[in-house]
């Protein structure tokens, strides 16, 4: 319950597709073997950035973006509108709790031969995909943790709000549960939150997610807010509706001592 791993919930056949592309649309007659080989690089690496993009030209280019926009049902494209619209609780690559667009793990811009693509296409929401969007101008350098193939480490992070109370305002940042991972695993999961959080968005909901816990623990005792917000955290986890940044919050709220708690709560009451 976190930035969560994603399935599809229909098949797909990305092949099939890119057959009638490869028919459907004359700039794209005869490359079905090269972008096809191109995908089973992408699948047999797992959506390596390293990658050599294939070089197609500008029109071929026009053409498969063209097809993404449209989701046309003759190519069998009618599924990717629906990813729009999944029901996935929180968005799969940062934890925010929107969803509403369709993130090309590897971007269309670099690599327009997996547009279409189903292994390169998830759920996201708008402000992560357009933080990540401007990076990706040039390419992309980092891996990023994919919502289908990185499911094993998706499946064990937990994200965790840190709050700082040593100044006059709390300050606070994501961060996740570090010792659950190796080193590797670690600097990726790191670098992941770099690149797709967007900081503005996450203060906001992090800040209405505090005045939402301060408005339950307000007039009872501050010694038993600690098991009011664990109650709440239960009630998330058993809704399972992946409350990534709000239960990363209260997950902090319980790391923290009880002066700590206090500190960040009681000046939401006010
Ligand atoms: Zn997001």
């Amino acid at each position: 319950m976190t930035m969560q791993p994603f399935s599809h919930t229909q098949v797909i056949d990305d092949l099939k597709t890119l057959k009638s592309l490869t028919l459907g649309y004359a700039f794209l007659n005869g490359t079905y073997d090269t972008i096809y080989e191109a995908y089973s690089s992408y699948l047999k690496s797992f959506g390596s950035p390293h990658l050599k993009a294939i070089g197609l030209s500008k029109d071929q280019k026009t053409c498969l973006h063209a097809a993404y926009e449209g989701g046309a049902k003759k190519y069998g494209l009618d599924w990717i509108p629906k990813v729009r619209d999944v029901l996935v609780g929180s968005c799969p690559m940062c934890g925010n709790s929107a969803v509403g667009t369709v993130e090309h793990y590897l971007p269309k811009t670099p690599f327009p031969e997996f547009s279409v693509f189903s292994w390169n296409l998830v759920p996201s929401c708008n402000s992560c995909n357009q933080k990540r969007g401007s990076k990706h101008v040039n390419g992309v350098k980092q891996k990023l943790l994919h919502p289908i193939f990185d499911k094993y480490i998706l499946g064990r992070l937990k994200l965790v709000t840190r709050f700082d109370t040593s100044g006059v305002v709390t300050e606070f940042e994501l961060g996740f549960n570090e010792l659950d991972f190796d080193p590797v695993e670690q600097s990726r999961i790191q670098a992941h939150i770099m690149i797709c959080i967007d900081r503005r968005a996450f203060k906001l909901a992090t800040n209405v997610q505090i005045s939402t816990i301060a408005a339950r623990v307000a007039g009872k005792k501050e010694a038993g807010w600690r098991s009011i917000i664990e109650e709440e955290l239960a009630i998330m986890h058993a809704a399972n509706l992946g409350y990534g940044w709000a239960a990363s919050c209260l997950r902090g709220l319980l790391e923290v001592s009880q002066t700590q708690r206090s500190a960040i709560l009681i000046p939401k009451l006010l």
